[in-house]
């Protein structure tokens, strides 16, 4: 249930800032107000970390057998099975997804708790061989206190993905949602606590990123920062963290390649590329938002992926049938119109989209039709910054190397996708092409399992995975003389 303020969450329970100073959270579809949300200031990120390191340094949770952990995460999927309708209808309030888009991630980050319920009791230290004489085991500990930090794209999918694997591991928590999309983070908080996680392990606060984000990742009670957000935020947030040696795991920015050979199954390649670079309205890290085309098929491809892009609905996203709903803010839905603009000052054609809708339904709220640019080179800033909107950019190809050649000219390495129906190819590109997540023939990039996170500025440190449970632990060496 929506409610019209939301305080921190610190202790076990929610709290007012020590300003008494709140912002304003919106529905991107309409721009109406949805809530008051407190503003945290170093104060209150203060008593955020002090309760996250009283709950680490003397508290149960880290001291509790794995088990005893995993029954709580599991409990935790339980409870937001039972809340699924309204945590639905929270999230698309509001971040302008679509109800369906809403579904899928919050059915994922269900069980993404059940997932790491499973890794907390499978993953552990081990006996190594010694020397006679000598015994050797490794033990898996909690890294600490971790201050996790989150985007605005994927609000409770994002939460749980870094919620879950520090609670499996035994680690406390101050979770900063983005300042747009506050609110499923707190009802999160909220089930945590009914779930079992005692008080002061999961501690959620808002507030200016620039202003808290900052003193939060310098913190001395900090141990880790997690990070998920623009490749210069994640610069500055290991530039910060490295004054005191935090642990660092960054999931960045992208822009994707999507490689479509002339062998492909025609509809398939259309259809994913539709699906990578316009779901979620285009705002997602791994948007597949360079398209590469064979020459042989370039006119047939184009013409029906621009037909199809065109008959993409686009509108309120609690109605049925609406495949892509609003842009997250004014100023985002500026910056995407700014860089089509740019496109088409430097040559580029544009072959449908390239402003906002038109219509009542538009007449509030911040919008932006599915956008395909062509006669763009690779060089051209459209296809090398990331728009993270509904923008894609296409080019031709007319031999392999020249188009993994071009995929790889990219400071990011997030996604990529390939297809074609020849496996010698499709494994010889998966292995050629500099990024974290390789798709052949497939839309979709993560479950629960697959490891997720970048190459070069795309970060580094993987996420929804048995790896990040090395993320979340320290390696202890117990070397005893028998
Ligand atoms: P952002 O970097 O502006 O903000 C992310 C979070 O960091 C927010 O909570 C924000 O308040 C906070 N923040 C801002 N400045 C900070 C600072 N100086 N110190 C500490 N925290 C600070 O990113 P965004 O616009 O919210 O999200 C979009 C970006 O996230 C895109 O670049 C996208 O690719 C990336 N992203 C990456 C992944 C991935 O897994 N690699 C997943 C989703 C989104």
């Amino acid at each position: 249930m929506l409610k019209q303020q939301y305080q921190l969450y610190i202790n076990g329970g929610y709290t007012a800032g020590s300003t008494g100073e709140y912002f304003e959270t919106y529905n991107p579809a309409t721009g109406e107000v949805l809530a008051q949300v407190a503003k945290a200031s170093r104060e209150d990120v203060d008593r955020a970390v002090a309760a996250a390191r009283e709950a680490f340094d003397r508290g149960k949770w880290p001291r509790l057998t794995a088990a005893r952990r995993a029954r709580v995460l599991n409990k935790i999927a339980e409870i937001m099975r039972a809340r699924f309708a309204d945590l639905v209808r929270l999230e698309v309030l509001n971040s302008g997804k679509t109800v369906d888009a809403a579904k899928g991630q919050i059915g994922q980050a269900i069980e993404d708790f059940e997932f790491y319920a499973a890794a907390a009791v499978t993953e552990g230290g081990r006996v190594n061989q010694v020397p006679n004489g000598f015994f050797n085991y490794t033990v898996k500990e909690p890294v600490g206190v971790c201050a996790q930090i989150i985007p605005w794209n994927y609000p409770l999918m994002m939460a749980a993905w870094k919620i879950a694997p520090a609670l499996a591991a035994g680690c406390t928590v101050v979770l900063k949602p983005a300042s747009h999309t506050p609110i499923t983070a707190y009802v999160l908080a909220e089930i945590c606590t009914e779930a079992g996680v005692p008080e002061g392990v999961i501690n959620v606060i808002t507030g200016s990123g620039s202003e808290i984000g900052p003193y939060l990742t310098e913190h001395p009670g900090v141990d880790k920062v997690a990070f998920t957000g623009e490749t210069e935020t994640g610069k500055d947030i290991m530039a910060r963290a490295s004054r005191t040696l935090k642990r660092v795991t960054l999931e960045l920015g992208g822009k994707s390649p999507n490689i479509v050979f002339d062998d492909c199954d025609l509809e398939a390649a259309v259809d994913g590329s539709l699906y990578g670079i316009f779901y979620n309205t285009g705002q997602s890290c791994e948007a597949r938002s360079r398209l590469f085309v064979h020459r042989a098929i370039y006119d047939r491809f184009m013409e029906q992926f621009v037909e199809k892009a065109k008959r993409i609905q686009v509108g309120d996203p609690f109605r049925e049938g609406v495949h892509m709903g609003a842009v997250i803010s004014a100023e985002h839905e500026r910056v995407i119109d700014s860089y089509v603009q740019l496109a088409l000052d430097e040559g580029a054609t544009l072959l449908c989209g390239g402003k906002r809708p038109e219509g009542p339904e538009f007449a509030k709220g911040h919008w932006y039709l599915p956008t395909i640019l062509a006669n763009v080179h690779n060089k051209m800033r459209v296809a090398q910054e990331e728009i993270f909107g509904p923008v894609v950019v296409v080019i031709p190809f007319a031999e392999e190397q020249e188009v993994i050649q071009m995929a790889n000219d990219t400071i990011y390495g997030l996604g990529s996708a390939i297809w074609t129906k020849d496996h010698g190819r499709a494994n010889r590109v998966a292995a050629a092409i500099r990024a974290g997540i390789v798709m052949i023939n497939s839309p979709i990039s993560a479950f629960p399992g697959t490891p997720f996170g970048g190459y070069k500025q795309s970060g580094f440190g993987r996420e929804l995975s048995l790896e990040t449970m090395q993320l979340y632990t320290e390696t202890k060496s117990v070397v005893s003389y028998i």
